[in-house]
């Protein structure tokens, strides 16, 4: 197989990766794009695109299913739905394939040349692929690392048979009786609300104190209500030992040092991701590293010249689009561009029942850095469109300097606030004050009115409530 050279060598088509490689074949430089499975990575096969898939299932299965019980206050009757997993999953199965090719067509278009197969570096600049035809050798000026990250494994808790990680829990044809998810991160509690709706009996056994700690109990509080409704146990404060050896009893040690069992059919181990730095030969080069992670600095440059990193293997917050933000702009440094990265306004939703959204600076983030702050917050159940959509659980707040009303922060719970985070993402972007939130007319009903409230509440002109 005769060898490449290329101007730019991209590892790993994720989203950090194929948008990389995307724009800069955009702007003339001649890339190479090399990745062991499917375009898209870890987010479009096996995240945030099938995961999103089901929870949709699993709202529609539960919204009929809830309708045709007879105590719905809409008027709705309905009888008693069927779930078909397997047709749920190959649905799934068919906007993965459909975004796939779509990635593919978009790298083509941008005249990236594509290589399937593991990577392995032989030196910074040169890395053999096995491809399924034989080793091909790609030598390159420039290297972007983006090879992600795959789920942590306890080792009390191997994962076979019946323990799963969310790649095969995405896969499941038939809903497990009983579900034990192991870490209530928002992974765990994403899949776990998911397959309660869909009928599984689930059990989160979480080790710290409470549930999805980066958030304040206030924000978690909406989240934590929904799952008691739906007869999810929490577990907090325990720890997951390992299976009995009958094989289908997980045995935990619970906060106050007592062991309990609980049977489940399947345990699915959500405690967290790892940077894929091992076994390929990255460890070889010798990068200076920040724990586990590829150390970058604000251009994604690594420790050494030419070699740039993004996305999950440079560490957190492990989010798709911070990757693709990250993937655009090195590929426009390569091609001579000033940029630098500004991670203030990166958005976090977690796509739990009822969602969670959080752009730049919590209250408590905000006092430690000793600025002096206003508070609005405004609840959905004084909002007309939420109390429309028997959404009313959950508020939007908004955080911002005391003297200037420099928004510094925005934070929401409640149903459907995914939507929100562009309007969120955009005000902090931007350096709006509290005044530019509240002086825009938004559409009446929509819940982005409790946005706009939420700044006139922090401004003492509140309106609503
Ligand atoms: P990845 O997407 O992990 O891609 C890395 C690629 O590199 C892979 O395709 C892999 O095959 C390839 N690779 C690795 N090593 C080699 C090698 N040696 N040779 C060749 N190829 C290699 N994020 C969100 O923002 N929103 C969400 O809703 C969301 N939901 C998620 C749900 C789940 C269940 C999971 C697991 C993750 C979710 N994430 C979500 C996180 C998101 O998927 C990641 O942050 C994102 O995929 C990281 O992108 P990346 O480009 O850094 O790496």
């Amino acid at each position: 197989m005769k060898d490449i050279s290329c101007k730019l060598l991209v590892i790993g088509a994720g989203p950090g990766g194929y948008v990389c490689a995307i724009r800069a074949g955009q702007l003339g430089i001649d890339t190479v794009i090399v990745d062991a499975g499917k375009p898209g990575g870890t987010c479009l096969n096996v995240g945030c695109i099938p995961s999103k898939a089901l929870i949709h299932a699993a709202e529609e299965y539960d919204r009929i299913v809830h309708l045709s019980n007879g105590r719905n206050s809409l008027g709705i009757r309905a009888t008693k739905p069927e779930l078909d997993l397997a047709q749920t999953i190959a649905w799934k199965d068919g906007i993965v394939g459909r975004l796939n090719s779509g990635v593919s067509g978009l790298l083509k278009k941008a005249k990236v040349k594509i290589v399937q197969g593991h990577a392995r570096f032989r030196d910074g600049k040169t890395i053999e692929v096995e491809t399924e035809t034989g080793r091909q050798i790609v030598r390159a000026e420039t290297v972007v690392i983006a090879t992600g990250s795959a789920p942590v494994a306890l080792p009390n808790l191997p994962f076979g048979g019946a323990v799963i990680s969310s790649t095969e829990a995405l896969a499941l044809t038939s809903v497990p009786e009983r579900l034990v998810v192991v870490g209530g991160g928002y992974i765990g509690l994403e899949l776990g609300t998911a397959f309660a709706k869909m009928g599984a009996k689930v059990t989160v056994v979480e080790a710290q104190g409470r549930i999805l700690p980066q958030y304040d109990a206030e924000l978690t509080r909406p989240v934590s209500k929904r799952l008691q409704a739906l007869g999810i146990d929490v577990m907090t404060g325990a720890k997951a030992k390992g299976l009995a050896k009958a094989g289908s009893t997980l045995l935990v040690e619970a906060e106050d040092g007592s062991e309990t069992s609980l049977t489940a059919d399947r345990v699915l181990v959500t405690v967290g991701r790892r940077p894929v730095t091992q076994g390929w030969g990255l460890d070889e080069l010798v990068l200076d590293m920040d724990g586990p992670f590829i150390r970058i600095d604000e251009r994604c440059r690594t420790s050494m010249r030419g070699i740039y990193a993004i996305g999950d293997v440079t560490g957190e917050p492990m989010l798709a689009h911070r990757a693709m933000g990250q993937g655009e702009m090195v590929a426009e440094i390569i091609a001579g561009h000033k940029r630098v990265w500004d991670k203030r306004s990166i958005p976090a939703v977690c796509f739990t029942d009822p969602e969670i959204v959080t752009v730049g600076l919590s209250p408590e983030d905000a006092r430690r850095t000793g600025i002096e702050i206003t508070i609005g917050q405004f609840p959905f159940s004084a909002n007309g469109r939420a109390m429309t959509k028997m959404g009313e659980d959950g508020f939007v707040r908004v955080v911002a300097r005391l003297d200037n009303h420099l928004v510094l922060g925005i934070q929401a719970v409640g149903h459907g606030v995914s939507e929100l985070a562009a309007a969120f993402g955009l005000a902090v972007e931007m350096g709006a004050r509290l005044e530019d939130i509240a002086g825009t007319i938004h559409a009446h009903p929509t819940q982005g009115e409790a946005f706009q409230e939420a700044a006139l509440k922090a401004l003492g002109q509140e309106l609503h409530i």
